[in-house]
């Protein structure tokens, strides 16, 4: 039978451990705070923007919300990122994706100081990762690395198979499994033979956003699959990229959605603001 990785619980055990050094930083005077901007209403950020604030507070972070309309221009965003930047009281700076389609997603990305990116998305942070600098990391693929960690599954020598190679995803997970010393692949929609590519990994991970499209037959026995994919069924149940059912009497580890990668994400989030306070501190 399968190991179900619980993402819900390390989630849960990572918050704990952040809340503690938080209480500690806070008596020694520090007080760590977190800019949330979003731009809009679409319902999905919003329930994002929520969860983000709910895990600041359980924390003991401070967060600020900044709640512009869709028709924000983008000039008056960089305007205030600029503001923000300059903000000794603010930690860390997060605008929710997607923006609006007037909005140049890049100049956005690259305006936040890489010092407040806590989403780990600027080119400098990227860079960083790239060559085992100090920097933030895109929050889902650390939290990947956490939910192997601390399941005592191995990673060093393993062949790993990620499918789907966005800058947010795919491309940082190979650097940091690269890191972990594994022998990496990544997988896309141009692969061929994807099944035969994906049966030779012994961690497959899969973020395509296409849901349940792995089948046990993309899986070798005794595999360890992580499933990035989050989709809404027409019953309204959450279901992954990965069949998981089916992929179930194949594997040795695995992820559940809803409960595996999400939580994941945030906790990884609180984790980088608390990073920054060390990062600005490295000035
Ligand atoms: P994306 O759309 O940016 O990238 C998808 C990738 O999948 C692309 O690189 C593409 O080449 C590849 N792909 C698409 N169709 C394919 C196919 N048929 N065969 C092989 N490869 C294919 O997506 P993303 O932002 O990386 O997100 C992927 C999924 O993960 C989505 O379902 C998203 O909702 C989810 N996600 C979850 C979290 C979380 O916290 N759990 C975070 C980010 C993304």
């Amino acid at each position: 039978m399968a190991y179900i990785i619980d993402g819900k619980q390390i989630s849960q055990d990572i918050k704990n451990e952040l809340r503690e050094k938080v209480t500690q930083f806070k008596e020694n005077g520090k007080n760590i705070a977190l800019a949330v901007v979003q731009i809009g209403n679409d319902p999905a950020s919003s329930v994002y923007v929520n969860n983000k604030k709910k895990a600041c507070e359980f924390v003991g972070i401070r967060s600020v919300a900044y709640e512009l309309p869709e028709e924000t221009q983008q000039d008056e965003l960089l305007k205030l990122i600029d503001d923000l930047n300059a903000d000794h009281s603010i930690h860390g700076i997060l605008v929710q994706l997607p923006l609006p389609k007037h909005m140049n997603e890049n100049a956005i990305i690259n305006r936040i100081s890489p010092l407040k990116d806590v989403d780990g998305f600027h080119p400098q942070n990227v860079g960083a990762l790239c060559i085992g600098q100090p920097g933030f990391v895109s929050c889902t693929p650390a939290g990947i690395i956490q939910l192997l960690k601390r399941s005592d599954i191995e990673i060093a020598g393993k062949e790993c198979v990620i499918i789907g190679r966005s800058n947010i995803v795919g491309k940082p997970m190979s650097l940091l499994l690269l890191a972990e010393n594994a022998t990496v692949t990544i997988a896309h929609s141009k692969t061929e033979n994807l099944m035969e590519v994906c049966k030779r990994a012994d961690i497959l991970i899969a973020a395509v956003g296409r849901p349940k499209m792995f089948t046990k037959e993309y899986v070798k026995e005794g595999a360890v699959v992580i499933d990035v994919g989050i989709h809404r069924l027409e019953s309204g149940k959450l279901c992954g990229d990965v069949d998981y059912d089916d992929v179930l009497s194949i594997c040795s580890a695995i992820t559940p959605v809803p409960g595996g990668v999400g939580p994941m994400t945030i906790a990884m989030l609180m984790n980088n603001c608390v990073e920054s306070l060390k990062l600005q501190h490295m000035e």
